[in-house]
């Protein structure tokens, strides 16, 4: 088997475990304010980590501090620019018939179609200053999509407010994937020399 095939072979298995994430939750109700969640807000709480208590999108707003619109924002542009998120995305628009390059009703209300493209991820790169001394490690092996910041949320969340965690992420994606979550979630990044991550819990 050449490389290539391998790699779409395991692209496609990991295509199929988020498809079926994203049918257990599509649906179900928002663990914030019972909300029946679609397609999208489901697909937003696999990519913010949130796939053990998916949220509808204010709440998620809520729980990341972040306003909604922003944070819809933010998150549109990010699960269309990773392969695993993005046929999410264009599966739940299509049952939603909501098109699948659009702004789709349930989460532009107001908006009546296409606003600007979606945009450039914004590069801001690691910070440069030293990184403190970690107070943690984890090695996430291969593990990506939406099981590796969901593995990742809850490893942070047993720290401080403040403590390092070196992370060891093997997935192809990762050099994508841990920088745009940083900025999601509003963790730090203090350095990234793939396989390696050192990522700063956020203040409360
Ligand atoms: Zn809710
Ligand atoms: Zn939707």
């Amino acid at each position: 088997m050449t490389a290539a095939a391998s790699d779409e072979s395991e692209e496609s298995a990991a295509q199929r475990v988020l498809l079926r994430d994203l049918d257990r939750l599509t649906g179900a109700g928002c663990a914030g304010c019972s909300r029946r969640l679609c397609g999208h807000e489901a697909l937003f709480s696999l990519a913010a980590g949130f796939k053990d208590a998916p949220r509808c999108l204010a709440c998620l707003a809520d729980a990341l501090g972040r306003t909604p619109d922003e944070l819809r924002d933010h998150l549109a542009r990010y699960v269309r620019h990773r392969d695993c998120f993005r046929h999410g995305w264009e599966v739940a628009s299509e049952r939603e018939g909501a098109g699948p390059a659009g702004r789709p009703v349930c989460l532009w209300p107001a908006a009546g179609g296409e606003g600007r493209p979606a945009g450039q991820e914004e590069s801001s790169g690691p910070a440069g200053a030293a990184v403190p001394a970690p107070a943690g490690a984890w090695d996430a092996g291969d593990m990506g999509c939406g099981d590796l910041v969901l593995a990742l949320r809850g490893r942070l969340n047993t720290l401080p407010p403040g403590a390092v965690l070196k992370v060891t992420a093997r997935d192809p994606a990762a050099p994508l994937d841990l920088p745009a979550w940083c900025r999601l979630t509003g963790h730090r990044l203090l350095s990234a020399a793939h396989p390696e991550y050192h990522i700063q819990r956020k203040e409360p």
